[in-house]
């Protein structure tokens, strides 16, 4: 049976879904396949799954901060609750998202897809053909060279723990894993990161990246650079796991956590059979994240070879697609000042240029690199880690980066985000009459 489609889908998340609904809106008759209940990544075991557990443990750090400065009980993360509230949220998004999909007139299909031409795909036995396809199937963990490796489980599996065991080892120290062991931590785990780099999030300002890992110190997270895994075995109920260039080091746990990053899911898609170009990093497109060898497919999201992986950017990548299917290629993916965010405990957050990014003309640029733990903003919380860096153009005074370390900072780089992209200056930012006192009040004194 073969049908017949303007615009095939393959994926329901947050690219494939913020895509398909102008789509649909505007006439096309849409169909969208994903093998997995649909969703996607983001909404059932990514960003918004990760924040119920993130928020309950930043909670109880708050509360513990607070301990004999004014809040008395103590308090602890209980799993299970924790665990049914967050599957309140996450366990109706397939449903709902499927009969969103029905309701705006598009067909939901369930099964892997598979290209079988340039323009045709098969899932299971049906044949889909389309005037455009469009490829938003994502990332998944990358595969380790680990022997043992069917003894990790992923960040999936540990979204869904009923219980939290008593020792966990990440493998990797990315953000997934730093995020998931200020959890655990929280949660009264005994925590190990294992990282192969001799220092985590490269991508991040190694200035706060140090006093991220002095907090992490203080939770009891315990972190080791420049270990690779080599190994992981069963030993009765226990894994045992060698690590280090000669595997000479030995750690036992419950859990052994894969953390060490995500590739473009789409080695599955047999994409030779339509003259899709990929590399390691995903699917070769153009500017308008059209295919550069099969002017019928897009890619969008994690799967496309344009970095980051993060969802703000899937939705972005998704706009600029759909109305570029819809009226010919006019727009342009704009992948400069993305804001990037840890949700470790404290947060890490950064956009724009790093210190690392300048050039030697050091002369050119003001580099305003502070410890905000003395400001009050701190103080009140009990927070003993906070630190920003903002890098502006001296004469002009334009914000190039921005990098916060500290309850909140997630909201505070939105700040900077809002004013890099509407070219506000440091100056423009200091004359907004910003309410106080908030964490966000705080960002005038970042900039003198
Ligand atoms: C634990 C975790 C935490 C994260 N936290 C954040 C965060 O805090 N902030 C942030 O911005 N981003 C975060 N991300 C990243 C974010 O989730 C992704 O960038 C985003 O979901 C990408 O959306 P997508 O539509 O490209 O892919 P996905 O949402 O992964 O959707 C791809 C879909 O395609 C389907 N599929 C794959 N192959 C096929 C096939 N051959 N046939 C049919 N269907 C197929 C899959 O089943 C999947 O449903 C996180 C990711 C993880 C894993």
């Amino acid at each position: 049976m073969e049908q017949d489609y303007d615009v095939v889908v393959i994926g329901s998340g947050t690219a494939g879904y913020t895509l398909a609904y102008p789509l649909a809106g505007a006439g096309k008759k849409v169909a969208v396949v994903d093998e997995r209940p649909f969703g996607g990544t983001c909404a059932i075991r990514g960003c918004q799954a990760k924040k119920y557990l993130v928020s309950a443990a930043e909670a109880v750090v708050l509360a513990r901060h607070l301990q004999g400065k004014g809040v008395a009980a103590s308090t602890e993360l209980d799993w299970p609750a924790l665990m049914r509230q967050k599957r309140a949220f996450t366990d109706p998004v397939p449903e709902r998202t499927e009969a969103g999909f029905r309701k705006a007139g598009m067909d939901t299909i369930h099964g892997r897809a598979r290209f079988i031409g340039p323009t045709r795909v098969q899932v299971g036995d049906r044949v889909l053909s389309a005037r455009h396809l469009v490829i938003a199937t994502g990332a998944r963990p990358a595969p380790l060279p680990i022997s043992g490796r069917e003894h990790l489980i992923t960040s999936d599996a540990f979204l869904e723990l009923d219980q939290l065991p008593a020792d966990i080892v990440f493998v990797g120290a990315g953000y997934i894993s730093i995020e998931f062991a200020g959890v655990a931590a929280v949660a009264g785990a005994h925590v190990t990161l294992l990282e192969m780099l001799d220092w985590p999030l490269p991508e991040f300002d190694p200035d706060l990246v140090g006093e991220l890992l002095e907090a992490m110190t203080e939770l009891g997270i315990h972190l080791e650079l420049g270990t690779p895994v080599q190994t992981i075995q069963r030993q009765a109920e226990r894994l045992v796991i060698r690590a280090g260039a000669d595997g000479s080091i030995r750690h036992e746990a419950d859990l052994v956590v894969h953390g060490a990053g995500r590739i473009a899911d789409i080695d599955r898609l047999d994409l030779e059979r339509a003259q899709v170009e990929y590399s390691a990093q995903g699917v070769t497109v153009n500017d308008y994240l059209q295919s550069v060898s099969n002017a019928a497919v897009y890619c969008i999201g994690d799967a496309a070879a344009a970095p980051p992986q993060l969802a703000p950017v899937a939705d972005m990548e998704a706009e600029v697609a759909a109305a570029n299917i819809l009226h010919g290629n006019h727009r342009s993916a704009d992948h400069r000042q993305v804001p990037s965010v840890v949700f470790s405990l404290p947060q890490l957050a950064r956009i724009g240029m790093s210190e690392a990014e300048l050039d030697s003309d050091r002369d050119h640029y003001q580099i305003n690199f502070g410890d905000a733990s003395g400001w009050p903003s701190s103080r009140r919380i009990g927070q003993s880690h906070a630190a920003y860096k903002v890098i502006m153009e001296k004469t002009s005074r334009r914000i190039l980066g921005a990098h916060l370390l500290g309850h909140n900072a997630a909201e505070m780089i939105n700040v900077f985000a809002l004013a890099m992209k509407n070219d506000l200056s440091a100056d423009d930012l200091k004359k907004v009459l910003w309410a106080y006192p908030t964490h966000t009040s705080d960002i005038k004194y970042m900039l003198d």
